[in-house]
């Protein structure tokens, strides 16, 4: 793999120079300075000189299309753009689409070749500024550090705002929670455009002098396990469906891991043989589930020692955070009971969605912050995300946690990956459809996982709909996009297919 490295040292003198660029090129504290590229030790140096310019720093999600791309461009209203390698053409058509983003921001590219169009400008020109003799830092603790669009998994995208002083009251949850120590090497390969990537590995690896390596685009089993090797990884995040991967394309065993200490995974609920597998691939490793929201950031954790006890339960709140699992008049559900997670807005939660008053206001409510997470309040502060209250399906006045059925169809052996989701229903009002994707090689007709799924839970949870697919529709960090499959599924029955 390609890229390069830079000491602390060098991190600072290259942030020290490009914010005395950003600052040469206009940029005002409370601008907008977006980034579009692929995990590169150039983002790191783009997203702290954001922050020292005083700026907003606003990663933008590479797999954008051209109509997502222009409306975050158009909301976000950015002093300055950086493209990563082949990445400008598609923001200067973006940035030009109609209506336009008025101010037309400096476009910078991060690669000499893409430097081709216009009056673009090189990142490598902007890093020969000279930072003067008393580097500059414009950040102000009630500033907003970081806008990161929500994937749009329900809607479009919204920019959530975070302060510098939520961003670094957060940071020793790591540290206290996840165990995270200087010593420690982080492996990044989630996208550092989502909280995922950015908040929960990047901030405090740097902020508690960890050395970290990034991964660029896609996401290779084989790949990630090479670099844990050569790299002598010791902590790394991976989503469910990226353990997945590992567990279902390579042989963690042909590796030398055992330098991977520590394994931390969340983002989606885990099917519990994943959870079992990937904890017998990699035995030397603790397993940490983190659950959280980009709104609220991180919330539970689930830390080594209680997998063994709790390990169908998806932590309890952090360090710092209270966190409640209440009802619809906004008290606390009796333990067994189920209710909305909902986090004190106070701290380290967001200060608001970007130019959505209601939508802040729909949030949070009272000084709480509502995740729309449905979970089931265990004992001692643990509790069970169940689903999203969006996804629960209402079938002839049922509720059905699509999670229970996806998790009948994953102990199917031939099934690699399940989404249940609601369809409409003439008579039920809604119906349980699902979709399978089968392992390599492996055979199953939708006749014969009805039935496995009919003998595991009740039968009215049973699927009417099931469709075998080659892959499933998922957003950058990996999350099925159900509202892709449901109005697919719409279509296909319009158009007399299903
Ligand atoms: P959008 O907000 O646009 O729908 P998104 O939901 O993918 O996008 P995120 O903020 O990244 O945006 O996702 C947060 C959601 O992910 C949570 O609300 C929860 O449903 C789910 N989630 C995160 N971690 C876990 C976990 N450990 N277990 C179960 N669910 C989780």
């Amino acid at each position: 793999m390609g890229g390069y490295a830079l000491t602390y040292a060098e991190l600072d003198r290259d942030v020290n120079r490009l914010t005395a660029a950003f600052l040469g090129l206009g940029v005002r504290p409370g601008d907008r300075v977006a980034i579009m590229a692929e995990n590169c030790v150039e983002f790191v140096v783009v997203a702290f000189a954001a922050m020292k310019a005083g700026a907003w720093f606003v990663p933008l999600n590479f797999r954008y299309g051209p109509a997502e791309l222009a409306y975050v461009l158009r909301d976000i209203t950015p002093r300055v753009v950086v493209a990563g390698t082949g990445y400008a053409d598609a923001v200067e058509a973006a940035l030009a689409d109609p209506p336009g983003v008025p101010d037309r921001p400096a476009v910078v590219v991060l690669d000499e070749r893409d430097r081709a169009g216009g009056d673009r400008l090189a990142y490598r020109d902007l890093l020969a500024t000279d930072p003067g003799a008393e580097p500059v830092d414009l950040a102000e603790p009630g500033g907003i550090a970081t806008v990161l669009y929500t994937s749009g998994t329900t809607g479009f995208p919204k920019g959530v705002l975070a302060t510098h002083d939520a961003t670094v009251r957060l940071l020793p949850v790591y540290a206290i929670e996840g165990d995270l120590r200087s010593g420690d090497v982080m492996l990044i390969s989630m996208p550092l455009f989502h909280g995922g990537g950015l908040v929960i590995q990047l901030f405090p690896a740097l902020a508690f002098g960890a050395t970290v390596v990034l991964t660029g685009r896609g996401f290779s089993p084989d790949g990630v396990l090479r670099l844990i090797e050569r790299e002598r990884v010791t902590v790394t995040l991976w989503s469910p469906t990226m353990l997945a991967m590992i567990l279902r394309d390579t042989d963690a065993a042909r590796y030398d891991t055992t330098s991977l200490t520590k394994i931390w995974y969340g983002s989606s609920p885990i099917a519990s043989t994943t959870l079992a597998r990937a904890r017998r691939a990699f035995p030397r490793a603790g397993f940490y589930q983190w659950y959280g929201t980009t709104e609220a950031t991180t919330i539970a954790v689930l830390r080594p020692e209680d997998h063994d006890t709790r390990g169908d339960q998806t932590g309890r709140e952090v360090f710092l955070v209270d966190a409640r699992i209440v009802d619809a008049q906004g008290a606390e559900v009796p333990v067994g009971g189920t209710g909305e997670v909902v986090v004190s807005a106070t701290g380290t939660c967001m200060a608001g969605y970007h130019n959505k008053p209601e939508a802040t206001a729909a949030t949070i409510r009272g000084g709480w912050l509502h995740t729309g997470d449905l979970a089931v309040r265990g004992t001692e502060g643990f509790f069970t995300v169940i689903d999203r209250i969006s996804d629960v399906i209402i079938s002839g006045g049922e509720n059905i946690y699509p999670g229970e059925v996806e998790e009948a169809l994953y102990s199917h052996p031939a099934v690699a990956e399940a989404a249940v989701f609601g369809v409409p229903d003439e008579v039920y009002g809604e119906a349980v459809a699902a979709a399978v994707v089968l392992l390599p090689g492996a055979q199953a007709t939708p006749a014969e996982l009805t039935a496995h799924v009919a003998e595991r839970i009740a039968r009215y949870k049973r699927p009417s709909k099931l469709l075998v697919l080659d892959r499933l529709p998922r957003n950058a960090s990996g999350k099925v996009l159900k509202r892709t499959l449901r109005d697919d599924f719409v279509t296909s029955v319009k158009a007399g297919s299903a």
